[in-house]
């Protein structure tokens, strides 16, 4: 049987997408971006850590494992919990990560397992995989949430470790076939939000603005601290300070100013 390999299933999201969502997190990505929130998401593979826990000046230590492999009825068994709450708040489901065209195949057996059930779902996605894996899902989600991280393409390799030009690439794909696509910008002080970053995202954005509804402005925050810690991964940007709403102003008006909706947060 297909299986994939999910590290959370979240109930009751509100920021991923429209109405009240499931937000099912799949494990592995091609990516490493220095500011990723996920660190336990990245290795398509089940990956043991330690969980410790102070109460009362006791301190506990527990083994967890993160990453679960689950067939796709285990996943809808989950997603059907809430369907009340999908109907009436025109909610759904969400399927992020880690990179869900990581497992292409099991992605693609639950959009079409959901789409059946007549429950919206929107893919968050980095874009980063192959032409033909992506037009093997580009019909099923129903909306793209599109990350769009660093134009010039040695910046995207330095920060991110991959080149971003089959994004780029997979970005018009979408364009093309008239999909319905809001694109994300994590705004990392000093990495994303340079001047000569945000000239780059507003060339694109004036290329595709007819073809997206809006941007999402997703501002750096310091939370997923513990969790590097945890999962010993390196923590690059452990000392960047949290950014504000009001750090994000300039953008936004500058974003504004190609003709597109921006939005503060996911
Ligand atoms: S694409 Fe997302 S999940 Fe993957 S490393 Fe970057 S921030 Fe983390």
């Amino acid at each position: 049987m297909n299986k994939g390999l999910i590290f959370d299933i979240r109930r009751f999201t509100v920021h991923d997408g429209p109405g009240i969502r499931t937000t099912v997190f799949f494990k592995g990505c091609p990516l490493r971006c220095q500011w990723c929130h996920n660190p336990e998401s990245q290795v398509l593979d089940t990956e043991e850590t330690i969980k410790t826990i102070i109460l009362d000046n006791r301190t506990f230590r527990k083994k967890e494992i993160a990453g679960r492999w689950m067939t796709p009825n285990e996943v809808i068994q989950e997603i059907e919990k809430d369907r009340p709450f999908y109907d009436e708040s025109h909610g759904g489901v969400t399927f992020s990560g880690g990179e869900p065209l990581m497992q292409p195949d099991f992605l693609s057996d639950l959009l079409d397992r959901i789409k059946a059930k007549g429950i919206h779902t929107v893919l968050d996605t980095s874009g980063y995989t192959s032409r033909a894996n992506f037009l093997s899902v580009i019909d099923k989600p129903d909306l793209f949430h599109y990350d769009i991280k660093l134009i010039n393409n040695t910046d995207h390799q330095n920060y991110t470790g991959v080149s971003n030009r089959r994004i780029l690439e997979n970005l018009l794909l979408l364009c093309e076939n008239g999909k319905n696509v809001i694109l994300r910008f994590p705004v990392i002080p000093g990495i994303t939000d340079t001047r000569k970053n945000i000239d780059g995202v507003r060339e694109l954005v004036i290329k595709v603005k007819d073809h997206i509804h809006e941007i999402d402005l997703l501002p750096w925050h310091g939370l997923a601290n513990s969790k590097y810690k945890r999962f010993n991964k390196p923590n690059k940007l452990g000392k960047t300070r949290d950014l504000k709403k009001e750090d994000l102003a300039w953008i936004s008006e500058e974003f504004g100013e190609c003709g597109v909706k921006v939005k503060l947060g996911g």
